[in-house]
């Protein structure tokens, strides 16, 4: 029996984890692909206080997940949580498909959330073939070639001026009127010549045989179309939170995010969730840690109450 489960190890899960191993809790922490979340989809991080020249994805990454080398109270098994049941004081967790089980008397859900797909036909038979989800692990196949972005969101914007710095030219696909991403990033992709931006702007095809040879666009303010030749397509169009391995009575909110109190309770007595899998504002590194943070010292404080 440990004191608490964590689902995922990126910044908030990781915070999570160092603040209940500092409390003294034995924590089980589990991650399906590497530590880090989507720190390590990120080229670099310009936000995150203390760096400001800045930080790559990677770098940070290291070093959060160092942060818990020496903390021996937290098991870190690698695999996916497929299903979490019970109660309060005796939480089962399932994990690589039913075959491992443990038991925790909380549980933090740290998950994070992976990229929303556009819904195109031939999108999933294109994934390595011209379409990507990941600027940082697929820009360079696209050196000195013609590449789309689509979104309008910070991911978007970043991850456009990043491909600039390695594509012949990057055309910004946008379905609104507006980005809702940073003015720092906005101001930045006007001034650079090699960003070409359609907004109003909607993909409705992918052209292309055996790989993406184009994209068919249509402008949905005048209604004009056309087919813009390209080679690949990076698309940032939102997020999908992991909650697949939770109890239906866990409240979402109408996009599937957890809901929380500001202590990061969710209606379910010891679970607690941190991190983008949230339903809030804003989804960065420094308020997923935040929230790991708090997550970690409501439940720690529950687990007191537990004891009596
Ligand atoms: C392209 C891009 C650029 C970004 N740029 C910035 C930036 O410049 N600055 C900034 O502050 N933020 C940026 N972000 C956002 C930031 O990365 C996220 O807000 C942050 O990583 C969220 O942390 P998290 O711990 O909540 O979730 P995540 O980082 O999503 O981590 C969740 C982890 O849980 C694991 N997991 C999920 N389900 C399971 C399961 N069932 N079992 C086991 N493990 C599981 C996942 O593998 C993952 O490692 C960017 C994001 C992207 C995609």
């Amino acid at each position: 029996m440990y004191d608490a489960v964590i689902v995922g190890a990126g910044p908030a899960g990781i915070t999570a984890a160092l603040y209940l191993a500092r409390s003294g809790c034995s924590v089980l922490l589990f991650e399906n692909l590497t530590p880090g979340g989507q720190v390590l989809l990120t080229e670099k991080l310009e936000n995150y206080p203390g760096y400001p020249q800045g930080i790559k994805g990677y770098e940070l990454a290291d070093q959060f997940a160092a942060h818990l080398a020496d903390l021996n109270s937290i098991e870190r098994p690698q695999g996916e949580v497929s299903s979490i049941t019970g109660n309060a004081g005796d939480f089962t967790i399932k994990a690589e498909a039913g075959e491992d089980e443990y038991h925790a008397r909380v549980v933090l859900v740290c998950s994070g959330a992976r990229h929303r797909t556009l819904g195109l036909e031939k999108e999933d038979a294109f994934i390595g073939r011209g379409v990507s989800y990941c600027a940082i692990c697929d820009g360079n196949f696209y050196r000195n070639q013609v590449v789309a972005v689509a979104g309008g969101g910070n991911s978007a914007l970043e991850e456009t001026l990043y491909l600039a710095n390695i594509a012949s030219k990057v055309h910004l696909i946008h379905r609104r009127n507006a980005f809702r991403g940073y003015q720092v990033y906005q101001d930045r992709i006007a001034a650079n010549d090699k960003v070409e931006v359609h907004l109003s702007t909607v993909i409705e095809a992918l052209e292309g045989e055996k790989e993406l040879t184009g994209l068919a666009l249509k402008n949905v303010a005048t209604g004009a179309q056309e087919i813009l030749p390209v080679h690949g397509l990076f698309i940032y169009v939102g997020f999908i939170p992991q909650t697949g391995f939770l109890p239906e009575a866990v409240e979402r909110d109408h996009q599937g995010f957890i809901v929380t109190d500001t202590e990061m309770r969710t209606n379910v007595p010891g679970i607690f969730a941190a991190g983008d899998i949230r339903s809030k504002l804003c989804r960065q590194v420094i308020t997923a840690a935040g929230d790991g943070a708090t997550a970690a010292q409501a439940a720690f404080v529950f687990l007191e109450q537990l004891d009596g």
